[in-house]
Parts: C-alpha cells; structure tokens; sequence
C-alpha cells in the first residue's frame, strides 16, 4: 500500500528546520508535482517501469522564498515551497499526482503524495476561515494562525471507511463488490463512504453498507487502515458478515452496480493494485476467502461485534 515504504522510517514530528543543499524541496501546482521522469511504463494502470525522482533544493537555480519542513523519509529531509511559482530546475516537469501513484520507488511516491496535501492544506489556509486575514505559519506545531483573532487551524484530516461485506454461511463464501457511477476507473470497489459528523466509525460502516447495497452487516473486524492524501482521508478498513437476507438492493444514485461474488469469479483486475486498501482487501478475499475473518497478529482485530 502507499504508506508500506519497506525500511524507510517515515518522521513527521514538526522542526522548524532551514533546507540544506541535498534536501529535497517539493513544489506543486493544482494536482501537479515536480518531478524528473526517469521512465515511463506500460499505459495499463499497474504497469510497472515507471520512475520518477524529486527534485532537491540544489536542483534549483534560484532559490524559492517561502519554505518550509515537511517530514523525514528514510532520513532525507523533506521541504515545501510555498512560492506560487518557482524557477523551474532543469530535467523536471509537473507530473500528474494520480502519474506519480503508479511510480516508482515507493518511498519517493508516498513522500510526494503526501506532501501534496500537505501543499493544499498551507495553499487553502492562507487566510483566517473565522475572519479573513492573512494567516502566519505557526512556531511550534504543524498549524497556521491568524495574527488578527487568533485562530489557529491545523492540518484537516477526514475519516472514511471501507468495508468487505462478505456472506460465509455454510458453503457460502463471497463478497460483495461494487462499481461507481461516473468514475473514470471502471474497477470493482468495496462499499465505501466518509465518516459524517457525530458517527462513530463502526456506524459510518453500517451506515454505508445499508445505504449502497441495502444489506445489514454485524460482525465488524477493523483490518487496517490506510493514509489517502488524494481526497484528505484516513481510510479505514473493516469486514464486515451479512446479517440476514443477503438479497442486495444497489443504490443507483451513487453505485452503477454491485453484486456477490465467489471467488473463482473474482476478475484479477486488482491483482497488482500495490497502493489502495481497497486492492489489497479484495485480493486477500480472492487468496484467501473466509480465512480474512479469522483474526491475524498485527493486521487486525475485532474493533465491533453485533449490537
Ligand atoms: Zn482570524
């Protein structure tokens, strides 16, 4: 997944830290990240071969004017320039962050998705949200502050569940997938949905659940959960057992469609997903089937049982 980045120790305690020369210095624009492309891959979405570097704050000809730290990975540091535009370096490009998700190596992806919201949370912050002034970089934790009123806002962060609903009663062994309306990726899904205010997490899942595919669910085991800079969310994942009838009533609002799968009918579309929760969880359906509600050291444990 996008956070496993092998021995790299992510460390994002907050310094106020001055960049050095072989630091890197991450810029972006909207969705876009400067990048030096090394290789580009196949056009299937997991295709391997593709390669990128960030660029360091040596890269630069001239250097940006407002910078700040972000986090250590693996031991580089990790700088942002907050300049709107910076004197491009040499050999680099903007890349599309969605590219970058596809690309190796891994440690260098999560630390440029990662900053990426990073990037949009100082960008959209630039002015109080209570009063309107212009804001200040706080001292002494990851926060802008409103030098007028006082304010001071820190990084957002939106909870978001996704669950397995799997039916393995009896003989029975499958799972429920879904697919999106409107969403450029045609891949199977697992019901998901954001967590709304005043909702505990195990009902934002039984919420979703009923809402997408009309099911009741009980038996509820977190797995893992995953950072999704893309969309600001913590993703966290759960399975979940049918409760009842296992008759599914999609909502056509937001699902184009959903049904049970068996495992022998589980397509490998998501076989070589090497970043979403979603992918790993279906695939550890397809390896692995009702043996995923058994709980494992270290990946999981009943968060919620049936109430
Ligand atoms: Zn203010």
């Amino acid at each position: 997944m996008i956070q496993e980045i092998g021995e790299h120790v992510f460390c994002n305690e907050f310094e106020v830290l001055e960049p050095e020369a072989g630091d890197y210095l991450l810029h972006y624009r909207d969705r876009l990240c400067l990048s030096r492309v090394i290789s580009r891959g196949g056009a299937d979405a997991w295709a391997e071969g593709n390669a990128f570097d960030l660029p360091r704050v040596c890269d630069y000809k001239k250097a940006p004017s407002q910078v700040t730290y972000l986090f250590a990975v693996g031991g580089e540091r990790f700088f942002l320039a907050l300049d709107d535009e910076v004197a491009m370096p040499e050999g680099f490009t903007y890349e599309a962050i969605s590219w970058l998700r596809y690309a190796e190596p891994a440690h260098l992806l999560f630390a440029s998705v990662t900053g990426s919201q990073l990037d949009r949370w100082y960008r959209d912050n630039r002015f109080c949200p209570r009063c309107g002034h212009a804001t200040e970089l706080g001292p002494r934790s990851r926060e802008v502050v409103c030098p007028e009123c006082a304010k001071i806002t820190y990084p957002k962060i939106c909870p978001g569940i996704i669950c397995g609903v799997v039916d393995c009663e009896g003989e029975t062994e499958r799972i429920a997938l879904t697919r999106y309306n409107g969403r450029t990726t045609a891949l199977w899904a697992l019901v998901a949905g954001f967590t709304e205010i005043g909702e505990p997490l195990e009902d934002t899942v039984r919420r979703e659940v009923m809402e997408e595919i009309g099911l009741k669910v009980k038996n509820l085991r977190f797995y893992k959960s995953q950072p999704w800079s893309f969309s600001d969310t913590l993703l966290v994942g759960f399975w979940a057992e049918v409760d009842g009838d296992p008759t599914i009533r999609v909502d056509h609002e937001e699902l184009k469609e959903a049904r049970w799968f068996t495992r022998d009918e589980m397509t490998l579309e998501r076989a070589d997903d090497r970043v979403s929760l979603t992918g790993e969880m279906i695939e550890q359906f397809r390896l692995r089937g009702r043996e995923v509600l058994v709980v494992s050291p270290g990946a999981s444990a009943v968060l919620a049982t049936e109430q």
